[in-house]
């Protein structure tokens, strides 16, 4: 029997990023109409996240992204704390999960290499559409229905749909047009991305490895590419004095290369990729304002140390894929996705701000006898398998799905 709240018309997504994308899979996999307005041509190609957890992982399983993804990322299994003074702090081993994960490891994907895997994906479902080049400009919403307009180059047109999902990124056009605040603060320094072919890996680096340093800290990423041996991805930030074309001029990179290395001043190194980047730490005080919802980085912004960007936002997707469906089936009422909203917040205040933040402190700390008391109880944990378990459940987000599913 069909209930009263049932709806006909589609859920308009809008943002065909990762979020966007696998929020419309896990709707049209249950059976909900889904309508995807991206403002690009197409997928966007830059370089963002890269690293994906074990949860994101089995989450990613059905339909089979997860298989996709494996068969084309590096699975990394040891990540190293290293400080740039004292070299190698702890190595942890993700395979102590192996009770806890079918996945017992990070993988390196780039991002722009699974939204072409979730695109085809939702290409399979007929009640499932994406328009590209469809940039949402504003919405309304009553108590049965939303309706959005988007520009087109045709110019602009209107859509309705039964509930509209934010997933347009941390400038979100959907936050702004629904009011909602976005809480928080921007740091002050910049973050630059370089990418070279030249290998760390003779050098004893794992293939994701975090490098603590009063002056400049690191975090390194080995990401496929074309394939192996792959591209080895460095995160660092800059300060004010340097404009953003002084960093992202090669000379820059090969200073920042040449002092890791050790290597003398004026020695080159293939650099393939460049960037420069605001950082916000930043939630929205709502992830649902009535037939509106906010998943990913239009709901929660944060830091790329520990990678839970991309991470929680591909959990919120599921999350709400799985609250959103049986309301527009009617089988659930709507209150169910009040519920979307506490569990997801919660877990973005509680641990992906929290960590994101304390991983970077961590990682500047100017203070010699705080960084070495650091270092000794990184080694100690490191050296216990029950606390190196406890501190991978941490690291690898599986408290934290823990922690929303305890919320009711
Ligand atoms: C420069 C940069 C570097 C990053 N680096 C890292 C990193 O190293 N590690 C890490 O963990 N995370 C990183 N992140 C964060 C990570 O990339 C995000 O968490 C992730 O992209 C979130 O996915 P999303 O789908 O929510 O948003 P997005 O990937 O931003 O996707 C939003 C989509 O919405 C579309 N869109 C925007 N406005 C509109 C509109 N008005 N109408 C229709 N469509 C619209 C966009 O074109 C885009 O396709 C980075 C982010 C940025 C911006």
């Amino acid at each position: 029997m069909t209930h009263p709240f049932a709806s006909s018309l589609p859920v308009l997504v809008i943002g065909a990023g990762p979020v966007g994308l696998l929020c419309a899979l896990e709707l049209a996999r249950r059976q909900v109409p889904v309508t995807v307005l991206e403002s690009e041509p197409g997928t966007t190609l830059d370089l963002r996240a890269g690293t994906f957890h074990p949860p994101t992982l089995e989450m990613l399983r059905p339909e089979g992204v997860a298989d996709a993804m494996l068969a084309e990322g590096i699975r990394v299994r040891h990540w190293q704390a290293r400080d740039r003074e004292h070299g190698l702090i702890a190595e942890w081993d993700l395979d102590l999960l192996k009770h806890d994960t079918p996945y017992p490891f990070r993988l390196h994907l780039e991002q722009h290499r699974l939204t072409p895997i979730l695109l085809k994906k939702l290409s399979v479902y007929p009640h499932a559409q994406v328009l590209f080049s469809h940039a949402f400009e504003s919405l309304t919403q009553n108590g049965d229905e939303v309706e959005a307009t988007a520009l087109t180059p045709q110019g602009q047109v209107r859509l309705k749909g039964s509930y509209l999902v934010g997933a347009d990124g941390g400038r979100s056009q959907v936050r702004k047009s629904a009011g909602i605040e976005f809480e928080g603060y921007t740091w002050p320094e910049r973050y630059t991305v370089v990418s070279t072919s030249f290998d760390f890996e003779p050098l004893g680096y794992a293939d994701n490895a975090y490098i603590s340093d009063p002056e400049q800290w690191l975090a390194f990423f080995r990401m496929p590419d074309a394939g192996p041996p792959g591209l080895w991805r460095m995160t660092m930030p800059v300060t004010d004095e340097l404009s953003d074309e002084q960093v992202l001029a090669p000379a820059y990179a090969h200073q920042a290369i040449n002092r890791i290395i050790g290597a003398p001043a004026g020695s080159t190194y293939p650099v393939v990729h460049q960037s420069v980047y605001r950082v916000h730490q930043r939630v929205a005080a709502q992830f649902r304002l009535g037939r509106v919802l906010l998943a990913g980085d239009s709901a929660h912004v944060n830091n790329p140390l520990g990678g839970f960007g991309l991470n929680s936002g591909i959990h919120d997707a599921v999350n709400l894929g799985e609250k959103l469906a049986p309301v527009w089936h009617g089988q659930a009422n709507t209150d169910l996705l009040d519920l979307y909203h506490r569990q997801r917040r919660t877990v973005a205040m509680e641990y992906v701000q929290n960590l994101s933040v304390k991983n970077k402190k961590n990682l500047e700390e100017k203070d010699l006898a705080t960084r070495l008391a650091r270092f000794e109880e990184l080694r100690a944990t490191v050296r216990d398998p029950e606390k190196a378990r406890a501190y991978l459940l941490m690291s690898s987000m599986i408290n934290s799905i823990h922690r929303a599913n305890s919320i009711t």
